[in-house]
């Protein structure tokens, strides 16, 4: 992360809850919001409701603010819910890259440094691609015909520096933002 004020543009933190609805009181569907809010049901009979999106860097601190603002989306959308019982908060992060695409595989500017990271919103998604791919170059295998990695070259922001400080303190700019703006 030492570098991330070159190749990252830092991370929107996303907040979320769990509530235990009533027992008999079962929601079959996740249910979304055009701006962003969405309540999933769990296989334990848990609800999660979530998620806010947070320009506040690698800060997971679940603030008063974040979790009111939840409630409120989940009062809207569900306010069969008010008598939930609260389970817990919690906050992860979506870690991004100044130009969108992650950064996958080994840096040139640091040997033996290997980068899967900068998967902002589809990390989840994309990240068992990324580890199989990684594990694949990491035994020394090619990469796989017609794959091409060289837009996720993890030196392609002009490279890592072994020395510098490694501060993960960064804040989003929202100048260098084009990120969808949901989930
Ligand atoms: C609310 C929310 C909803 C999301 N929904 C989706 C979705 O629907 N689909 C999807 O694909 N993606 C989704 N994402 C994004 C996805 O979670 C991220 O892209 C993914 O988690 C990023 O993976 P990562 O491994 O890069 O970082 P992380 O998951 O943050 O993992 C980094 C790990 O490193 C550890 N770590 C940090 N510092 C150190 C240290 N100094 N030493 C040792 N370990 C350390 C951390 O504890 C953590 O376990 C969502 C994210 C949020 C917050």
């Amino acid at each position: 992360m030492g570098q991330c004020h070159r190749a990252c543009h830092g991370s929107l933190v996303g907040k979320l809850i769990a509530l235990q609805p009533p027992s008999g009181q079962v929601l079959r569907h996740t249910l979304y919001t055009f701006q962003g809010g969405c309540i999933v049901p769990k296989a334990d009979g848990s609800i999660s409701v979530g998620a806010t999106s947070e320009h506040a860097g690698f800060d997971k601190t679940v603030t008063a603010e974040g979790i009111s603002k939840i409630l409120s989306v989940q009062k809207k959308m569900v306010p069969a819910l008010n008598n939930a019982r609260f389970l817990r908060a919690w906050a992860g992060l979506r870690p991004g890259s100044v130009d969108d695409l992650p950064l996958i595989g080994p840096s040139q500017s640091v040997p033996g440094l290997w980068i899967a990271g900068g998967h902002f919103r589809d990390g989840i998604l994309l990240g068992p691609l990324t580890g199989s791919i990684l594990a694949e170059l990491l035994q020394g295998h090619p990469v796989p015909p017609g794959l091409d990695l060289t837009p996720f070259d993890p030196d392609r922001f002009g490279g890592w520096d072994r020395t510098a400080n490694n501060d993960p303190r960064l804040h989003l700019s929202q100048s260098t933002t084009s990120h969808r703006e949901q989930d």
